[in-house]
C-alpha cells in the first residue's frame, strides 16, 4: 500500500525550457511533490520524434532540462527525477502495448496530424504515430494514480486509460487507470504575442541571463496603436501586461490603469517588466549556476532517480510478463 498517491509527468528535451514550461508545468510539479510521490522524467526518447537527426542536441537539452527541474525546486530526495532512456523497461512495455493498440486509435489523436504538419515530414515516422503508446507506457509502468494535464492533453490521457482497460481485459487487472489532474495552465504569451512556444521562436528561457532577458523584453510586441507614451493603450491585448500579471503581480493593476490613461510609455514599462522577471528567476539562476559548475551532481541525481524508477518499473514489468505468459527467465520460443 502506497503512503502517498503517485503522480507521473515528463517534458521533452527538444530545446531549452522556457517560461511557459516553468509556469505551465514545473511550478505545479514543485507544489505537488509535498502531496504526491512524484516521478518526473526527461523524455529523451520522445524528443527523437522531432530531433531524430540531432542526437547531440537531445543529450545537451536533457542535461539542461534536468538542471532546470532541480533549479526550479524539484527535490531529488522527495521526488524521483530521471532520464526516460535510462529505464529500458519503458521500451519493452511500449512494444507490448503497441500489440494491443489499434492504429485508428492513434490516427485520431488530434496532435498527431498537427505535429506531422508542423514537422513538414513527407510521411510521418512510425515513432511519431506511436508516440501516445510510449506515453502510455511511461505512465502505466509506474501505476500512476494521477497525471497533471492541461485541457488540450486530455485526449492523450484518455488514450492511455483506454489502452490500460484493453490490456487489463486481455491479460488481467494489472494497470491502474490514471486520473487526470486538470491543471490550470496560465496562457503565457511569447515575445510576439502568440502563445509562448519553442516552435514559434518567441520564448524567454529559464536559463536566459539578465542581459538576454532585458534584450528580449525590449523586442516584445505591444499594442500597435500605442505609439507615444500619452496614447491610451489596451493592456489586455499586450503580452507585456500578460507577463506583468505573472511576474509583477503587485504592480499589474497600476500598469493596467496607467497604460489605459496614456500615463505609461512602453519602453519604460518593458524595463520594469524585465527587472521583475530577472528578480523572479534569481533563485532559480543561482541554483542553476551551482549545478552547472557541478555536472557530476546532475548525473548523480539522474542516476539515483533511475535506480528508484527502475525498481518500480521492474516490479510492474514482472506482472506484465506473467500476465502475458512470458516466463520470468526466458520462454520456450516461438
Ligand atoms: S504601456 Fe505596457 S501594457 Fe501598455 S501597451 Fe505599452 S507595453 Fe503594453
Amino acid at each position: 500500500m502506497r503512503k502517498r498517491r503517485r503522480l507521473v509527468s515528463g517534458m521533452q528535451p527538444t530545446g531549452m525550457l522556457h517560461l511557459g514550461n516553468l509556469e505551465g508545468a514545473l511550478r505545479n510539479w514543485v507544489k505537488l511533490q509535498s502531496e504526491y510521490e512524484v516521478f518526473v522524467f526527461v523524455a529523451d526518447w520522445h524528443a527523437l520524434t522531432s530531433l531524430y537527426d540531432h542526437p547531440d542536441e537531445i543529450a545537451k537539452y536533457t542535461r539542461e532540462a534536468a538542471i532546470d527541474y532541480v533549479a526550479a525546486g524539484m527535490d531529488p530526495e522527495k521526488s524521483v527525477i530521471f532520464r526516460q532512456s535510462d529505464i529500458k523497461e519503458h521500451a519493452e512495455l511500449h512494444l507490448l502495448l503497441s500489440m494491443v493498440t489499434p492504429v485508428p486509435w492513434l490516427e485520431r489523436v488530434p496532435t498527431y496530424k498537427e505535429k506531422r504538419d508542423e514537422l513538414k515530414l513527407e510521411s510521418a515516422s512510425y515513432g511519431l504515430l506511436g508516440y501516445p503508446v510510449l506515453q502510455a507506457a511511461d505512465i502505466l509502468i509506474y501505476k500512476a494514480d494521477a497525471v497533471p494535464v492541461g485541457q488540450d492533453q486530455l485526449p492523450h490521457l484518455e488514450l492511455t486509460r483506454e489502452i490500460a482497460r484493453r490490456f487489463n481485459h486481455l491479460y488481467g487487472p494489472i494497470f491502474t487507470e490514471p486520473e487526470a489532474l486538470l491543471t490550470e495552465i496560465p496562457a503565457l504569451l511569447g515575445l510576439d504575442g502568440r502563445k509562448m512556444s519553442k516552435s514559434y521562436d518567441n520564448t524567454i528561457l529559464i536559463a536566459d541571463p539578465p542581459d538576454v532577458i532585458e534584450a528580449k523584453v525590449r523586442t516584445m510586441y505591444t499594442d500597435p496603436l500605442k505609439i507615444y507614451k500619452t496614447d491610451p493603450g489596451q493592456p489586455e491585448a499586450c503580452p507585456v501586461y500578460g507577463l506583468h500579471c505573472v511576474y509583477n503581480k503587485e504592480e499589474a493593476a497600476r500598469v493596467e490603469s496607467e497604460c489605459k490613461r496614456g500615463a505609461l510609455g512602453c519602453v519604460q514599462d518593458k524595463q520594469h517588466l524585465a527587472q521583475a522577471i530577472i528578480r523572479a528567476l534569481a533563485p532559480i539562476h543561482s541554483r542553476r549556476r551551482e549545478l552547472e559548475q557541478h555536472p557530476e551532481e546532475v548525473e548523480r541525481i539522474l542516476h539515483a532517480g533511475a535506480e528508484r524508477a527502475r525498481d518500480a518499473a521492474r516490479e510492474v514489468m514482472e506482472q506484465v510478463r506473467a500476465g502475458m505468459r512470458f516466463a520470468a527467465e526466458g520462454h520456450p520460443g516461438f
